[in-house]
Parts: structure tokens; C-alpha cells; sequence
């Protein structure tokens, strides 16, 4: 694969160029990555995998502390210092690291993710993703798929908003199994 084809095979993925750019890197070489994050972390492992063909063992997902949420522009970190010490030193050894960022919605909209959901929608789920971490392309999925269920072109605010509703009651559900865990 050329470098041009690999870079459009990442190009769906909205933002994170410097988490992309590594990743053909680590493809092209063979090389082990860590990619730091949550979310968008496993979704461009995911990518990568598939689109760029690199083996599951050399891409790895590290959450950049227990609870996943250190250094999120809006969501609050409920680790100690000793905690996330400990999670850093378990973390595999790799290559080469790369950090990854949650994308704006401008991001989005460039890749072209958000054609036909319109601006309230948009705007609901900027504001819902703030309070808790949903996935802006599992929530546009589902939002697409009510919305085609109620005949309409568009995803409108009410789809989103079903969609969201089903995002929150999973993403409570998850938080309470792993503090059940921990
Ligand atoms: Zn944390």
C-alpha cells in the first residue's frame, strides 16, 4: 500500500492527523503503536486493522488512566495520582506512542459523517457527549437508523434524541459493571 492509499484508507476517521500519520508509519515498518485514549483510541485501532491490514498484536489501545478520563477536555478524571502511576507502569511495550483526541463536530462534518443529520441534532449531541462519553458515529448510526424507521431523509432532534436516550441508559449501565469490578 502507498502512503496516498493509506492515507485514504484512514480518512473516514475525523481528525487526529498526527495519530493517523504514526499509524501508516507503524504499518509501513512493521512497528508496534500504542495509541493513548479511549473511544476514538479503539476506533482507529479498529481502522488500522482493517484498512491498513496491521496485525491486532502491534496496535494497541491504552487508556490514558483507569477510569479513561484524564486529559478529557470535558469529562472529569476520578483517579489518584498512585493509581494512574501504577496504570502507566502496566502499560505494553511498544514502539511507538501516539496520543488521539475526541474530534469536533467540524471534524465530523468534514469526513462527511454527519451529511443529513441536521443542525439541532448536531448540536444535541455536541452537548450530550460533554456530559458523558458517547460515540459520535455509533450515535449518528443509530440516530440514521430511527430515522430511516420513521421514513424521514434527515436526522432530525427527535431521532438523535432517541438515540442518545439509548447511549446514556447503556453508558450508566457500563459505568455501574465496572465500578462492580473494580
Ligand atoms: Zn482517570
Amino acid at each position: 500500500m502507498t502512503a496516498m492509499e493509506a492515507s485514504n484508507a484512514l480518512a473516514a476517521l475525523a481528525g487526529n492527523e498526527t495519530a493517523k500519520r504514526a499509524l501508516q508509519v507503524a504499518a509501513a515498518g512493521g512497528h508496534t503503536i500504542m495509541l493513548i485514549g479511549n473511544g476514538v483510541a479503539t476506533e482507529l485501532r479498529a481502522l488500522a486493522i482493517e484498512k491498513l491490514g496491521m496485525d491486532p498484536e502491534k496496535v494497541i489501545a491504552w487508556p490514558p488512566c483507569p477510569c479513561g478520563n484524564f486529559g478529557h477536555k470535558h469529562l472529569a478524571c476520578r483517579c489518584t495520582y498512585a493509581k494512574i502511576r501504577a496504570h502507566v507502569a502496566k502499560a505494553p511495550a511498544a514502539e511507538m506512542a501516539v496520543e488521539t483526541f475526541e474530534p469536533s463536530m467540524e471534524e465530523y462534518r468534514r469526513v462527511g459523517a454527519l451529511r443529513h443529520v441536521d443542525q439541532d441534532a448536531v448540536e444535541l449531541l455536541d452537548m450530550a457527549r460533554q456530559q458523558r462519553y458517547l460515540s459520535v458515529t455509533k450515535m449518528v448510526s443509530i440516530a440514521r437508523t430511527i430515522a430511516k424507521l420513521d421514513g424521514a431523509e434527515t436526522v432530525r432532534v427527535e431521532h438523535m434524541s432517541e438515540a442518545i436516550q439509548g447511549g446514556l441508559t447503556l453508558a450508566i449501565y457500563m459505568q455501574g459493571a465496572a465500578t462492580a469490578t473494580a
